[in-house]
């Protein structure tokens, strides 16, 4: 097969943009096309702001726009022209009808596809960007199949994506591993090597993985369960401390030296969210129970429930301490993003916490460096609930430091890890807030023995609170 040279990506989000304009940086033979139906968002893309924060993301997307890297509304046009085409729409968890709540929605994914096959005009790999539910690729070729006109072919792919928001640019530049999953064909073998070249043009081969296709989407779940799993299971022995004395930092230090173990993703925290292990937890849950495992199932659920738990005991925790009520106080949240170093806000647990601060009647002031307030806005409004956003603007206030958010507040509250909430004046802030001031820290995050030094009582997740004073 001929090498790549027009590549058109369905998709310009988290997954899409930052993927594709990495392929147009490190191939400048490769024509990059990233499409979209959202005209917004792709103006944003040819904007000076771009629609995602992700760092070293502005600095890929300026030196190749325009020369080898193009965003576009006209989907049609860029499929025809391309011999690669990624699909790399998004697949949110089925609100209604079967498998509601747990399945992944695989609209977005059947109605690319149907468009590939309505309009090409000429043979194309078309790639599983997505991460989709195993066997999604037998859809996906029954439908191009059916479609498609006379003499055009097409060869799958399973190409997930591993990149984690925040740090995208760098995965992307040095991923751990690429892996690319084909039908074991000779037409899908060759089409396997055809992007496996892609990718080499800036990864070593033997960090490129070549596996059967059902292999390559299970792959994606799989992580995404594993990694999750990791962190469920440090945040219920983070309980088990608060509990007994124990030191969750310490513990998951000790076990992380263990070289079966390891040390990554061993942090305890509020909890995790973002747009993935959620979904992709919930997937692997109703994949299981269609393939009739229910104790598979059951046990996969479990990752799911802990994260619902640690969020709900953390809130609970803020409540109880102070003094059982939280009505009229003011609570600074800290972080509104699911993580640091990005924007995006899906699955956030500070979604979580902060609706349920609004129900207990408390005035919550948030501050994030990189969450727009109309953002924030519609994460805490329920959607179709008459005068809900009014009442959500009168319960919350968005403020451009954590200065400002902590004036006057009864507790601070950290909610996602920016390394700015480190450098702050706690001095100053402790000044300003009234007393006791409390400080709960969600992500381990906080000097807390110099916290307490100034006057702060602290709360730490998987520590004692009485910490220090023994
Ligand atoms: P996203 O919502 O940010 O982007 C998806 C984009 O696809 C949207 O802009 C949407 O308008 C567009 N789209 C939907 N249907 C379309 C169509 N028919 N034609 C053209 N554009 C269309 O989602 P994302 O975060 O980029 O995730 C995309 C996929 O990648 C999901 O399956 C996700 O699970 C997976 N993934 C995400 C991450 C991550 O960190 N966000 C990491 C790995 C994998």
């Amino acid at each position: 097969m001929a090498p790549i040279k027009n590549i058109c990506c369905i998709g310009a989000g988290y997954v899409g943009g930052p993927t594709c304009a990495v392929i147009a940086y490190k191939c400048h033979d490769i024509k990059v096309t990233i499409c979209d139906i959202n005209a917004q968002r792709i103006e944003a893309w040819m904007s000076d702001k771009l629609p995602i924060y992700e760092p070293g993301l502005d600095e890929v997307v300026f030196s190749r726009r325009g020369k080898n890297l193009f965003f576009s509304t006209d989907v049609d046009k860029h499929i025809q022209e391309a011999d690669l085409i990624f699909v790399s729409v998004n697949t949110p968890t089925k609100k209604k009808g079967l498998g509601a709540g747990m399945a992944a929605d695989l609209a977005y994914v059947e109605a690319a596809t149907r468009r590939i096959a309505q309009v090409s005009t000429s043979s194309k790999i078309v790639v599983e960007k997505s991460t989709v539910p195993c066997r999604t690729a037998e859809s996906m070729r029954a439908i191009l199949e059916a479609n498609c006109t006379a003499n055009v072919k097409f060869d799958i792919l399973s190409n997930p994506e591993f990149l984690a928001e925040g740090t995208a640019i760098s995965d992307l530049f040095n991923p751990d591993r690429v892996l690319i999953g084909s039908l074991q064909t000779e037409s899908g073998k060759i089409a396997q090597q055809t992007l496996a070249d892609v990718y080499a043009n800036w990864i070593p081969r033997e960090n490129i993985i070549t596996t059967n296709l059902w292999s390559s989407e299970l792959s994606k779940l799989a992580a995404n369960a594993l990694l999750a799993q990791r962190i469920s299971s440090i945040n219920a022995l983070s309980a088990v401390c608060e509990a007994t004395g124990a030191d969750v930092d310490e513990v998951a230090y000790a076990c992380g030296r263990d070289t079966r173990i390891g040390s990554k993703f061993l942090k305890a925290s509020v909890g995790f969210g973002g747009s993935c292990f959620q979904k992709d937890i919930l997937n692997l849950v109703y994949l299981s129970s269609q393939l009739n495992l229910p104790e598979v199932a059951e046990y996969w659920k479990q990752v799911y429930t802990m994260n619902e738990y640690q969020k709900n005991r953390f809130t609970r925790n803020i409540i109880s301490t102070l003094f059982n009520t939280i009505t009229n106080k003011k609570i600074a949240v800290l972080g509104f993003a699911f993580k640091k170093d990005t924007g995006d806000t899906r699955e956030s647990a500070a979604i979580t916490l902060i609706k349920s601060f609004m129900e207990e009647n408390a005035r919550v002031a948030i501050y994030d460096p990189k969450v727009d307030a109309e953002q924030i806005y519609m994460d805490l409004t329920e959607p179709g609930v008459v005068d809900n956003r009014k009442q959500v603007e009168k319960c919350i206030e968005i403020c451009g430091s954590a200065y400002e958010a902590a004036k006057d507040a009864d507790a601070l509250v950290v909610v996602t890890e920016w390394d700015e909430f480190r450098q702050l004046d706690y001095n100053l802030i402790y000044k300003d807030m009234h007393k006791p001031a409390f400080v709960f820290d969600g992500r381990l995050m906080l000097d807390a023995p110099k916290l307490r030094d100034i006057g702060f009582k602290v709360h730490v997740i998987g520590k004692n609170p009485l910490e220090g004073r023994a």
